[in-house]
């Protein structure tokens, strides 16, 4: 392991650095009403990046009334074919500075540069380009309606597909550019505003994009962005008489709260919430490949991914072969700091997170029955870094098998029958991924059946891309983001009928 930084950030980062730290309404970026500022705080070594403007309710109204203000201005009388190319603008512009926003994103978040860089900076401006297409293709339908009660009448009736109105967008710290990119871009393609706020951990990437949309040409007011915390900023967004819909994602606890707030004026709600995804290799697996995939399902982002592979389920005859190979890649894994090139896993996010790992490590060494045979503690060092752990046949009620722990903690369970595995991984109340390890193409799809979870990975895993729907079954959430299935969570659909 590495203690070090041994690439600093480029000029483009550090001079963003020293002007960060704004609220972005209205198109201009300002500091918030009261002037009160909170610290990104680099997770590598927890010395503070940059005093950014907190955002409280006051704020966040301001913000609400600009992008109302935004609906009914240029914004709402561009064409589909001009906003389409809009949103395919900020594709480009996330790609042309893909390098700063990558060192942003390891510096906020922690995680390694080079992660940020071949991953997560591509694939968010994969959704612009995708979502590009999409606003042009925003089509209704034509119906012929029966209407018993009007004898003789014909009619002509056809269906239209308008946005929603002013979004609240609440996102999470894990992996915030491509929150970003998930959020923003099938609502500015459906025509919506937004006021997005992000996480109080990982403001910085979200305010560096505020200014390229401003580059990209976007009207002022159309997006805006709060950086400030939830209980503040982000329960105002949630409970504001004039938002029209909230799409939020983060945990479980927190959706159910932004499910009560929104409830006062019954705007749209759309979850992204936790998991606990199993991860099964079958007897017949390509057992290296269950291995590669098995450990990148779980250690990809320090596992603080929310479809993280964090349970494993090997078949008794493959059980300690596979278990070995992933405990042997997690004691191989170069655990560092995330701008040094040579980091594959970077430190949890923050000291919280940091405390919340150390509870189920601790947990994970007393398991009932079982063995933690790679890992097992946090590293005694500057920073808020963690070994990739895995804990061999725990309990299956025991709370790392039960409970999201978000970070880079592996349980394995030994299954032999297989209506007994499918019940068992589907016995959780969450529902977000799910994956399937197996050279037999029947048991696979027979499996992904039974499932019930959003995504079901066959030997693969953590495949992202903008055309796949991704949501959660249960607790998991409510909808679903990315592909054509997003659309219709920032659409309303009106009918309208003509007597002839
Ligand atoms: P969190 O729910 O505490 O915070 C997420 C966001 O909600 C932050 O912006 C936070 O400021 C805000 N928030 C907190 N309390 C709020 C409140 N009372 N009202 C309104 N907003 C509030 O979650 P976290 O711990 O920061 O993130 C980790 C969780 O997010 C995990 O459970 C993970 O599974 C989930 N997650 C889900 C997805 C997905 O797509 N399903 C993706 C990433 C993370």
């Amino acid at each position: 392991t590495t203690s070090q930084p041994v690439a600093s950030p480029t000029s483009a980062a550090r001079s963003f650095l020293a002007r960060a730290g704004k609220l972005l309404i209205d198109g201009r970026f300002v500091d918030a009403a009261g002037g009160q500022t909170f610290a990104s705080v680099d997770p590598g070594n927890g010395e503070v990046l940059a005093q950014v403007a907190e955002a409280r309710e006051h704020d966040v109204d301001l913000a609400v009334a600009a992008a109302r203000r935004a609906l009914d201005g240029p914004w709402g009388r561009m064409s589909p074919s001009e906003r389409g190319r809009l949103v395919h603008r900020i594709g480009d512009l996330i790609s042309e500075h893909a390098e700063e926003l990558a060192e942003l994103e390891s510096l906020d978040n922690g995680k390694p540069y080079t992660a940020a860089l071949g991953v997560e900076v591509p694939l968010s401006a994969d959704m612009f380009w995708y979502m590009a297409g999409a606003a042009t293709r925003l089509n209704g339908a034509s119906v012929a309606p029966s209407v018993p009660y009007m004898p003789g009448q014909e009619f002509h009736a056809y269906t239209v597909r308008e946005p929603v109105g002013v979004v609240g967008q609440i996102i999470p710290w894990n992996v915030p550019l491509l929150m970003v990119a998930w959020k923003l871009a099938p609502a500015l393609a459906t025509g919506n505003t937004v006021v997005l706020k992000p996480a109080e951990q990982t403001p910085l990437t979200a305010l560096r994009v505020g200014e390229l949309l401003h580059e990209a040409g976007l009207p002022d007011g159309v997006v805006n962005i709060v950086p400030g915390f939830g209980e503040a900023a982000g329960a105002h967004l949630a409970a504001h008489e004039g938002v029209d819909k909230i799409a939020f994602t983060g945990s479980t606890e927190v959706g159910k709260s932004i499910v009560r707030a929104a409830s006062g004026n019954l705007k749209r709600v759309s979850l992204e919430l936790g998991g606990k995804s199993p991860n099964i290799v079958l007897a017949d697996a390509d057992v290296d490949a269950a291995i590669a995939g098995a450990s990148l399902g779980i250690f990809y982002n320090q596992g603080e991914v929310c479809s993280a592979g964090s349970r494993l389920y090997v078949h008794e005859s493959q059980f300690d072969r596979v278990v070995e190979g992933i405990a042997q890649h997690a004691r191989s894994i170069k655990v560092g700091y995330g701008m040094d090139p040579e980091s594959e896993m970077g430190p949890v996010v923050s000291r919280e997170q940091h405390d919340r790992v150390g509870h189920y490590l601790g947990l994970g060494r007393e398991a009932g029955g079982g063995a933690t045979i790679a890992g097992g503690h946090l590293m005694d060092r500057a920073g808020y870094f963690v070994e990739p752990t895995v804990i061999s046949a725990p309990h299956a009620d025991h709370p790392v098998v039960r409970e999201e722990i978000f970070g880079p903690v592996l349980a394995a369970l030994p299954f032999s029958d297989l209506d007994d595995l499918a019940r068992q991984a589907n016995d959780t109340v969450y529902g977000l991924a799910a994956g399937v390890w197996t050279s037999d193409l029947s048991a696979a799809h027979k499996l992904a059946r039974r499932l019930k979870a959003g995504t079901v990975h066959v030997n693969t895993y953590h495949v992202f891309a903008a055309e796949l729907p991704f949501g959660g079954y249960k607790q998991s959430g409510w909808g679903r983001e990315k592909g054509d299935e997003v659309l219709q969570q920032y659409l309303e659909t009106k009918s309208v009928v003509v007597a002839l």
